[in-house]
């Protein structure tokens, strides 16, 4: 067994140890507790700074790492998301794997041992599941009709089953219906039904700006601009489903404890209730939100109503990094602003970026240092005399020093 030490160990699956140890056997966690009582080793590594469980990414597309220009390139949401669509083909297959790979690389270097990864070039799958990522990598469609997806289906459908037939890795393949405002109702429903047949997960985008409340709700909006701009015919545009969009994804299908949602900026009490009573989390992405001027989602509702969250960077297109752990701060901030009152809310954020986040990703095995469980771990050279939540949400940023991912010790 390999003993990692350091002055402070957050096992998140209990309270806070100093001078605490894990005890690593193969890849899974075989000690946690008192560096005092750890099983007598040889094989040893001392830490300076906190150690906490691998983070959890809940929502990005590591494929675009290589747009990273596109988060400096200050367009604004409706030119953004077109220029993927002028990029998208231009992109060879070397391409999406080498930025796919970086994106593995960058999450490793932060601390992050598991994703919810969207993934829209088939090509990107291969150097993800040829890492030692734990999470789920969902295949995405996006700017699909009722009568395109007639002919796509099959091969769409195929991608999936044989992706999974190969995989070998600890990611599982699900499924990305894009959003509302890129999919036909029918397309929408037939994926809901596909996740359910194979018993994948689903992870789609929800309420990530006004614009696509508009379109939901009335059918209007810019999204009905582009749509026709570019062809495509959704039933939505008709007049919309008069409702928001959090009820329209759960009469398509998409929520459920077996999915988990990107954003939830635009959720009112009753789309919260929703998602709860669903089971369904929202990955929280304050920096990208920012970055499109989507708005700011709801956090210290989340928290009051003990909404199940995680945290999510989403992509280098519209996030300066990787880092889940830079994401607290702004959360946090975003939380008081909103009449948080503060009181536990650190250990609420650190929460929510690991056992959170293995929860949006439906793993019991991950997000926590307990006996059997992956052994995931990162070290953060933060304040180790303050408490722990504390100092990991103001200081983690830029900060994680080493990662252990499956049992492999990576030092930065
Ligand atoms: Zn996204």
């Amino acid at each position: 067994m390999h003993i990692y030490t350091a002055p402070v160990v957050v096992p998140i699956a209990g309270d806070p140890v100093r001078d605490g140890a894990v005890g690593v056997d193969g890849d899974r966690i075989a000690y946690v507790g008192p560096a005092a009582d750890a099983p007598e080793s040889e094989d040893a590594t001392a830490f300076a700074g906190v150690l906490t469980p691998g983070l959890v990414n809940a929502h990005t597309h590591l494929c675009y790492t290589g747009f990273a220009d596109m988060h400096g390139n200050e367009k604004e949401f409706f030119e953004w998301i077109q220029e993927f669509a002028r990029r998208n083909p231009a992109t060879a297959d070397d391409e999406w794997k080498a930025a796919a790979q970086d994106g593995v690389d960058q999450s490793l270097a932060a601390g992050v041992t598991a994703v919810a990864d969207v993934v829209t070039p088939a090509a990107a799958f291969e150097p993800l599941l040829a890492s030692d990522l734990a999470g789920v990598a969902y295949w995405e469609a996006c700017f699909i009709d009722d009568e395109a997806w007639e002919e796509r289906r099959k091969a769409w459908r195929e991608i999936v089953t044989e992706t999974r037939a190969v995989n070998g890795s600890d990611l599982a393949v699900g499924v990305s219906p894009h959003t509302l405002y890129s999919l036909g109702t029918g397309v929408a429903k037939s994926l809901a039904e596909l996740a359910r047949t194979l018993d994948i997960r689903l992870h789609p985008h929800l309420a990530e700006t006004t614009h696509e409340d508009m379109f939901v709700r009335r059918g209007s909006g810019p999204f009905a601009f582009m749509n026709r701009r570019i062809g495509l015919d959704l039933e939505l545009a008709a007049g919309g489903a008069g409702h928001s969009p959090a009820q329209q994804m759960a009469k398509v299908g998409w929520l459920g404890a077996d999915s988990h949602v990107a954003h939830g900026v635009h959720l009112d009490a009753e789309d919260r209730a929703l998602l709860r009573e669903q089971g369904t989390a929202v990955a929280l992405c304050a920096r990208s939100n920012a970055r499109l001027e989507a708005g700011e989602a709801p956090v210290a509702a989340h928290r009051a109503e003990g909404n199940p969250v995680a945290v999510g960077t989403d992509s280098r297109a519209s996030a300066p990094d990787l880092d889940v752990a830079a994401e607290w701060p702004v959360l946090r901030k975003l939380a008081l602003a909103q009449g948080d009152d503060g009181d536990g809310l650190n250990e609420w954020l650190v929460r929510a970026a690991t056992e959170g986040g293995a929860k949006a990703l439906g793993r019991s095995d991950i997000g926590a240092i307990k006996v059997g469980a992956r052994a995931d771990l990162a070290v953060f050279d933060v304040d180790t005399e303050a408490n722990p939540y504390a100092a990991l949400v103001s200081e983690a940023a830029g900060n994680c020093k080493a990662t252990v991912v499956k049992g492999r010790l990576i030092e930065h």
